[in-house]
């Protein structure tokens, strides 16, 4: 292709994967300069009982201060090496201190679910790591969801499974986030030392649709068989929402509830009850 293509294309060509390595390295350099200096901050979406209408939890979303680049954009590259890592342990500082600040305003505090990339399974020192930030903040690890996807298990599955049940074993709880999408094997559900599914958003939006209906009722009779929650993900409208609830479907969190929140705002709202 590029010996066929002439000099032009060729020029081109170079030129297209030149600006792409660019923008990488000064992704790279915005999140190393974050990450010494504080440059990463939390907003919170809440989880929502589908039938009460009460707050049950909140997912930490993480967001680079001052900047309108999206994690679905450099959460990618953080991977690629080893700031995901040192995100990572950021993450999970930043949720345990706003945990015991809280604590320490009196709210009644509910658990909190932080995204748990696939790569920081390589961080070996992640566990001891996060019971010392528990230990020192005096925070209920109970308090704690880690949310992971399907594709941790794909290598690695041996270190994956005894990780995740010694997390367990402290109290901390494992979600599986992006249900549906990937490599979804429903066999999985039976042996994983889970407690929550998080139902896609594709699958949420699906849900209308007729034919993905029993489908999603049955991961969910399913996945209460064996003693799981089911949140849905990325619910925008009142229809998912009657659907889901037919589904006997137990959570909710999107945007037809609430935003990611900020802090000051996770506090006003703190005891909120909405409106189903
Ligand atoms: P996710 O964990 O599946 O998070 C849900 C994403 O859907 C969030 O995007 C949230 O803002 C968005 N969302 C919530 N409700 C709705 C809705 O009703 N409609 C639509 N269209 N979107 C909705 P966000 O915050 O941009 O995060 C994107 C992804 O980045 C996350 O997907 C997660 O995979 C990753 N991520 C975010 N924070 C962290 C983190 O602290 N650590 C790691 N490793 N990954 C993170
Ligand atoms: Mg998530
Ligand atoms: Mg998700
Ligand atoms: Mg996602």
């Amino acid at each position: 292709f590029v010996k066929n293509s002439g000099k032009h294309s060729y020029a081109f060509f170079n030129k297209e994967m030149d600006d792409h390595l660019k923008q990488k390295w000064q992704m790279k350099s915005l999140l190393r300069e974050a990450i010494t200096n504080d440059g990463f901050k939390m907003v919170y979406q809440p989880q929502i009982d589908l039938y009460s209408g009460e707050i049950l939890g909140y997912e930490a979303l993480i967001r680079l201060k001052g900047s309108a680049v999206s994690p679905k954009d450099f959460i990618p590259v953080a991977e690629e090496d080893d700031l995901i890592i040192a995100i990572g342990r950021k993450a999970v500082q930043m949720v345990v201190t706003q945990l015991c600040q809280w604590q320490q305003k009196g709210l009644e505090l509910k658990p909190v679910a932080i995204n748990f990339s696939a790569v920081q399974i390589h961080d070996y020192n992640f566990k001891n790591h996060l019971l010392k930030l528990l230990k020192e903040n005096n925070v209920d690890p109970n308090l704690i969801v880690l949310e992971i996807t399907e594709n941790v298990f794909l290598e690695n599955t041996e270190a994956t499974l005894s990780f995740l049940q010694e997390l367990r074993e402290y109290g901390i709880r494992i979600a599986i986030d992006d249900f549906g999408t990937g490599y979804s094997s429903l066999s999985y559900l039976t042996f994983l030392p889970i407690d929550t599914i998080k139902l896609d958003r594709n699958l949420s939006m699906k849900f209308l649709n007729f034919d993905s209906n029993a489908v999603i009722d049955s991961f969910i009779a399913l996945a209460h068989s064996l003693g799981l929650k089911v949140i849905a993900e990325g619910i925008e409208d009142y229809e998912q929402v009657k659907r889901l609830m037919i589904g006997k479907c137990d959570a909710v969190q999107g945007f037809y509830f609430s935003m990611p929140l900020e802090v000051s705002d996770v506090e006003k709202n703190f005891y909120k009850i909405y409106q189903i």
